[in-house]
């Protein structure tokens, strides 16, 4: 079986009728980025920045934030890194002092962008930290948690802010960065078309979009099959994205778990996504089960995925696709 694996290298991520699905890497480590180096991966889909902030009583400064980001941009040697900006909150064990202490909903509290909004200085030193980092190869900048046009306006205003003054001070900046919005709030994914226009690319995290959803804590076992994207709901948001997505010309990406598990290819391929991101270590599963699909076939069958009106119907769609 690995060895088998092993055998797709060197493959591209290509269905059976020829359409090439983009593969990126969710990466921090020094590891995870030569991984999805060596495995072929179009970039880094996915780069968490906590890690810099968990596990120190400090909050890393601009120099420490550059160096880490223009290692990650150096290791892919010319393939696009996707730096995400922060997303702390009272969930993550953060000793910086930033993430609220004691919310009593850490899930709908203060973190990511509006974290980041809230201290905007802390927000401003890493789009420079980030900014410089693209001197030395293609960046994104990606922001976590957005719920509406506002936000995406004001980091973009930040962001221009940013590299002018970058720019007065001579620094070399990349001439372009594109700005992109996770979707993972539905309020995000209903108002998308609000605000498509504003963004250059966006990721699906579907481990929060679930979650939120469903009103259904990603991390409770106890609730069991609630917390499933293999809900009808959730079935029409992700096809409503990638159609808004689509008819602005702007790339979609998947990012949460789902993308890393080989039982849910055909739904996502199905429904029109081409860029899935996740780590490098489940790259040749996916690469597989992407190889094993006759695109035109799934796309057609996705119809009656759309329209299923339950859990069971979606199963079995999804058993008859992998039969
Ligand atoms: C997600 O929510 O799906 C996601 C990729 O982000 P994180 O897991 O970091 O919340
Ligand atoms: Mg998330």
């Amino acid at each position: 079986e690995r060895k088998q694996l092993n055998r797709l290298r060197r493959e591209p991520t290509r269905t059976r009728d020829g359409v090439d699905i983009k593969l990126w890497a969710n990466a921090e480590s020094r590891e995870d980025i030569a991984e999805a180096h060596g495995l072929g991966a179009a970039g880094v889909g996915l780069y968490r920045t906590e890690f810099l902030f968990l596990g120190t009583h400090e909050i890393p400064d601009e120099e420490k934030q550059f160096n880490a980001y223009r290692d990650a941009v150096l290791g892919m040697t010319g393939r696009t890194v996707t730096i995400r900006t922060l997303d702390l909150g009272a969930d993550k064990s953060d000793d910086t002092g930033l993430a609220l202490r004691d919310e009593p909903n850490p899930a709908l509290g203060l973190r990511g962008i509006r974290l980041s909004m809230s201290r905007e200085k802390l927000f401003e030193i890493q789009l420079r930290a980030i900014a410089r980092a693209s001197a030395y190869g293609p960046v994104r900048v990606l922001l976590p948690m957005i719920t509406s046009r506002e936000e995406v306006l004001y980091a973009a205003r930040l962001f221009d802010r940013v590299r002018k003054s970058l720019a007065e001070e001579g620094v070399a900046v990349a001439e372009h960065i594109p700005l992109g919005a996770m979707i993972e709030i539905p309020a995000a994914a209903i108002a998308l078309p609000t605000f498509v226009s504003k963004i250059d690319f966006l990721s699906v995290g579907t481990n929060d979009l679930v979650q939120y959803l469903l009103a259904a804590d990603r991390n409770n076992e106890a609730l069991g099959d609630l917390y499933t994207p293999l809900h009808p709901a959730f079935i029409r948001m992700l096809s409503d994205i990638v159609r808004t997505a689509r008819k602005a010309g702007k790339p979609v990406a998947i990012c949460g778990e789902i993308a890393a598990d080989e039982a849910f290819t055909p739904l996502l391929l199905g429904l029109g996504i081409e860029e899935l991101s996740m780590h490098p270590g489940s790259f040749l599963q996916i690469r597989k089960a992407v190889r094993e699909i006759d695109h035109a076939q799934l796309v057609q069958s996705s119809r009656a995925l759309a329209r299923a009106k339950d859990r069971a119907s979606i199963m079995r769609w999804l058993e008859s696709r992998t039969a």
